[in-house]
């Protein structure tokens, strides 16, 4: 049986390229009919928190990426973070050392940068070997643990990339035992795999130089190794590499921008208003630190969007579970035809690892905002309102204090014309607050002496009216609509002063979501006295 793993490390949020590991895992799985494992990584004690993990679990949750083994699921309690399996390792560890394949190794962390600026120096590779000369004697420093690599070439075949081979002379011995006596990721990997039943190991590329090490470590143990591919990286449209350094890289260029614009060359401003020590921000735009908190928080205190990065950043910019695993399996595989919708039924009919490229994958957001709006179109308004919901309890819009009628009726309206839940809970702000008015629009629109009677009359058709609904309204809106020589040219005056702006939904529709009383108080107020 095929049985395959995803295996984050919880050092921070799930970012999309991880989430796309882990979707090709559990397509691969699925569609064999196998077993898809989750395992916690989490032996870097420094890096790792119990807040990543949980936030790991929950957008896999979201994502629909369950798991038949892991956390929470099956097996043991705990079993599956590899920080409660640490007599395990032991064990094997152990073995090697009585094996003679592992010793002890004591240089300290600045021998060995000496050492490898020695070879830089000399321009040769610092490789690690036990037979060579130089090395520390016992009880110099605090142990670690390594492992003897064999002294041969090691081939594997990719089944992405093809026969992959490193010579003899480019290993290392790696550390398989930190000084804080935790396994380091190489042995942990190594042992938990096998001793899970891992039959194939899907992971991104930046891994592929890792695998031999792993190899030398499955036949020290005896054991046979799974079979590995390694999958193309994701990149941005302008082909750096999408990373969380994007949300810095964006907040300083912001803080560039607003710097100049608002004469704040030393934040000290933005200090106050932002309530961030201005030292600090001076260390975070010097590139003294890559805090995405920090840059989140800066950001919004100027009012500049940072890109998506993190499964969560699309949760809460309103995107559907659905679309963003549609989208993200297409960045580095394709079913072989021009297809893009898929269904999660018709993603694990098609997946194999053939359709996965060997270059690496481009995250197109406009195409990601195209796909979301057709799953919002496509969906029922059952499925709509939940997804909804569910965004609305991630992000900070008035919005969520509607009920759910009016949900149901604002999906309506807004659905052909929106990529995202966000996208949309922002411009429907002003059915639950006074409208931000735009001054463009007033002056063009509400102003004029023509509009200024088109509002009065407007007023006049409407206050009659007490059966606020669609029906009871509509003859009192056809009147309106044929007011003026051009029909519409009074439903732009009243667009404007209903929503602040020139662009709404169907007027008709918008006057009986925001209500009698909110329409009639909000055309008297911009009717100016003459
Ligand atoms: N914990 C590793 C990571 O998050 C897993 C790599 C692997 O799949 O082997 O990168």
């Amino acid at each position: 049986m095929i049985k395959t793993r995803f295996a984050p490390s919880p050092t921070g949020f799930l970012h999309v390229g991880g989430a796309r590991t882990a979707l090709f895992n559990w397509l691969f799985a699925r569609h064999h009919g196998g077993q898809f494992v989750l395992r916690i990584e989490d032996t870097d004690q420094v890096r790792s928190t119990a807040e990543s993990a949980a936030g790991i679990l929950e957008d896999m949750l979201w994502l629909g990426l369950n798991w038949d083994e892991g956390p929470q699921v099956g097996g043991k309690k705990n079993g599956y973070f590899q920080s409660m399996r640490l007599a395990i390792y032991e064990e094997y560890l152990q073995q090697l050392l009585k094996e003679d394949r592992a010793y002890e190794a004591y240089e300290s962390p600045q021998e060995l940068a000496a050492m490898r600026k020695a070879c830089e120096a000399a321009k040769r590779p610092f490789r690690y070997r036990r037979n060579m000369p130089g090395r520390s004697k016992a009880g110099a420093g605090p142990a670690v643990l390594r492992f003897e690599m064999p002294h041969e070439d090691i081939t594997f075949q990719d089944e992405i990339l093809g026969p992959i081979t490193v010579k003899a002379d480019e290993h290392d011995d790696i550390v398989i035992r930190k000084s804080d006596g935790f396994p380091t990721y190489h042995f942990a990997v190594v042992v938990d795999d096998h001793l899970m039943g891992i039959t194939h190991v899907l992971r991104a590329q930046e891994h592929l130089m890792n695998t031999p090490k792993h190899l030398g470590l499955y036949k020290a143990l005896g054991w046979t190794p799974p079979h590995h591919a390694h999958m193309p990286l994701v990149f941005n449209m302008d082909g750096t590499k999408m990373s969380k350094r994007d949300k810095t890289r964006a907040a300083r260029q912001g803080l560039a921008a607003y710097a100049s614009r608002q004469k704040d060359p030393d934040y000290r401003l933005l200090a106050e208003r932002a309530a961030v020590p201005v030292e600090v921000i001076a260390a975070f735009v010097g590139k003294k630190n890559e805090d995405t908190q920090l840059a989140q928080k800066l950001a919004a205190a100027i009012g500049v969007e940072l890109p998506e990065i993190d499964v969560q950043d699309f949760r809460r910019s309103g995107y559907m579970a659905d679309a963003l695993l549609n989208f993200i399996a297409l960045v580095g595989w394709s079913p072989g035809e021009d297809r893009e919708i898929l269904t999660r039924d018709q993603l694990l009919q098609l997946f194999s690892l053939g359709g996965i490229g060997k270059t690496n994958g481009r995250f197109d957001r406009k195409k990601l905002a195209w796909m979301n709006g057709e799953y919002i179109r496509a969906a029922s308004p059952d499925v709509l309102l939940q997804a909804l919901n569910g965004f609305l309890a991630v992000s900070d819009y008035p919005l969520a204090g509607a009920n759910e009628e009016l949900k149901r009726d604002l999906l309506e309206m807004y659905k052909e014309r929106t990529g995202t839940f966000g996208e949309m809970a922002h411009n429907a702000v002003f059915f639950f607050e006074e409208p931000q008015y735009d001054a463009k629009a007033v002056t063009k629109h509400v102003i004029t002496p023509e509009a200024q009677s088109f509002l009065s009359q407007s007023l006049a058709l409407l206050e009659p009216v007490h059966d606020w609904t669609l029906a009871g309204l509509e003859s009192a809106m056809e009147r309106v609509l044929s007011l003026g020589e051009k029909r519409g040219a009074a439903a732009q005056a009243l667009r404007v002063a209903l929503s602040g702006g020139p662009v709404s939904p169907p007027l008709l529709q918008t006057i009986v979501a925001l209500g009698r009383d909110r329409t009639l108080s909000r055309i008297k107020a911009n009717i100016r006295p003459t």
